[in-house]
């Protein structure tokens, strides 16, 4: 149960088949992406250029009612985006799918990432007296492709151009009167792919969503690559395709859901290997393998396998705990005896290993290691299927400042005494590749050893929401 917070998802749908309700597989993808946000969600539809929207916060049913959802009738081409977002960047504006009205009629947009360079273009669209409604990524995105679109003779033209001017992680499904567009960083850091529906197209986060849609796997978008999808068919753009590629790492340690392919590579596959790295880098003398739920259980099943020692289930995660609920209940320690509890029939009396993806600012550990405690086992040794995560990632997720994350501040033994565990070890950063050594695509493991696999000396990314904060915020 990692502290690092989920990313977006997103996804398209080009309807080619008139049975098909584009807003009910929408909202049924979005529930297969849950899990990369929870914080809102929402679904734009294109019926002949003219298009309708509902957004709102909170979890799929909360966010997406029904009597919204049948407003938005049914049309050619859909989006749909689950957002994750820090603390600050709760202004409804800042939901997604973006859409806007331009010299060429209308567009939609939704993002999963971070633009690294957004001050700087930020500054240069402010100059040209442009009007923001949102302090997010995606606005910026829309803003260039709509200004490149003035004298680009397609859609994808601009598009292209826009990302040119983008440094950063991202990807990007948009939406023209006519045209469904993916488009991925050209590292590829953040990744998506696209699949079909009978012989309707669909591009999503992760292919999870196809399994949930019924349909089937296509390919992942390449790093760089203008996904064009209308009347004619698929069209690829690879002009934008890099040397180097960056997959983040950490979308096989926890973003993803176990039974996605990210790049070749089974998630699940991904996760019980690095179980069973850390079953020949720290041997233990245990009665039970467990795991906290929900990403340390393939890897705890790893562990298991390759150590022959019993798994079991030590620790039940309360699933049904949505967004009004913490909204209500902001402390977290409560938070978190709420969200876990442990299974003493399992555990009294027992050496007990416990599998987590990743810690963080290790108070969920601490917490966990307690709760085993309280539920009778003789010791606690806790293991972790990464690397000490010891550098903020300015590539989406919310760990921009190195004071948060433990593993910057103290050593191994040090985080082993907060925590109370009898030992903890961590997987070796020399072997994490191995654990997904078959993907396309090189890695960002930026976390881990501090190489970011892109210019993040700007200072300014270390206070990047505040200074989006400021810049939404009235000045004079
Ligand atoms: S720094 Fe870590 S979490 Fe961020 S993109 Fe790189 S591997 Fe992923």
């Amino acid at each position: 149960m990692s502290e690092l917070h989920d990313e977006c998802g997103v996804f398209g749908i080009f309807k080619n088949e008139p049975d098909i309700d584009i807003v009910e597989e929408t909202y049924l993808a979005l529930y297969a992406l849950q899990h990369r946000g929870q914080t809102g969600a929402g679904i734009a539809v294109n019926d002949n250029g003219n298009m309708r929207y509902y957004k709102d916060f909170g979890m799929i049913p909360e966010a997406l009612p029904e009597p919204e959802l049948s407003r938005l009738g049914n049309g050619q081409i859909a989006l749909g985006h689950v957002k994750y977002s820090s603390g600050d960047e709760v202004d409804p504006a800042n939901l997604a799918p973006l859409v806007m009205r331009y010299i060429k009629g209308q567009l939609a947009l939704c993002m999963n990432g971070a633009i690294t360079n957004y001050h700087e273009l930020r500054e240069e669209l402010n100059h040209g007296a442009a009007i923001f409604q949102s302090n997010g990524d995606t606005e910026i995105i829309a803003y260039l492709v709509a200004r490149a679109r003035i004298k680009a003779p397609t859609i994808e033209e601009a598009v292209r151009e826009a990302v040119n001017q983008l440094k950063g992680a991202y990807a990007a499904v948009l939406m023209s009167p006519s045209k469904l567009i993916g488009v991925r960083d050209p590292m590829g850091i953040r990744p998506l792919c696209y699949g079909k529906i009978g012989s309707s197209y669909v591009i999503a986060s992760e292919s999870c969503v196809f399994d949930s849609l019924g349909g089937e796997f296509i390919r992942d978008i390449q790093p760089g690559e203008i996904l064009v999808i209308d009347s004619d068919g698929v069209h690829s753009y690879t002009e934008n395709c890099g040397e180097k590629t960056a997959l983040c790492l950490f979308e096989y340690v926890y973003f993803s859901r176990p039974d996605s392919v990210v790049d070749g590579v089974s998630v699940v596959k991904a996760r019980q290997r690095a179980g069973k790295l850390l079953a020949q880098q720290h041997p233990i003398d245990a009665d039970i393998v467990c795991a906290v739920p929900d990403c340390g259980i393939e890897s705890a099943i790893g562990y298991s396998m390759e150590s022959g020692i019993r798994y079991a289930t030590g620790l039940i995660k309360n699933k049904y705990i949505g967004r009004a609920f913490n909204d209500r209940k902001k402390n977290e320690e409560y938070l978190m005896r709420i969200k876990l509890n442990a299974l003493t029939y399992n555990i009294e009396g027992q050496r007990v290993i416990v599998i987590d993806d990743s810690i963080l600012k290790g108070k969920t550990s601490r917490h966990i290691v307690e709760l085993l405690r309280q539920a009778g086992a003789k010791e606690v040794h806790m293991l972790i299927a990464s690397p000490p995560f010891r550098n903020p990632c300015y590539l989406n997720s919310d760990t921009n400042t190195k004071e948060k994350l433990i593993a910057s501040q103290k050593s191994i033994e040090e985080i082993c005494e907060y925590i109370g565990a009898d030992s903890l070890g961590f997987l070796s950063a020399e072997s994490l590749k191995e654990i997904a050594k078959e993907c396309h695509i090189g890695f960002c493991d930026a976390c881990f050893t501090g190489e970011y696999p892109l210019d993040v000396s700007d200072t300014s990314r270390e206070d990047k929401y505040s200074q989006k904060i400021k810049q939404s915020g009235i000045s004079e």
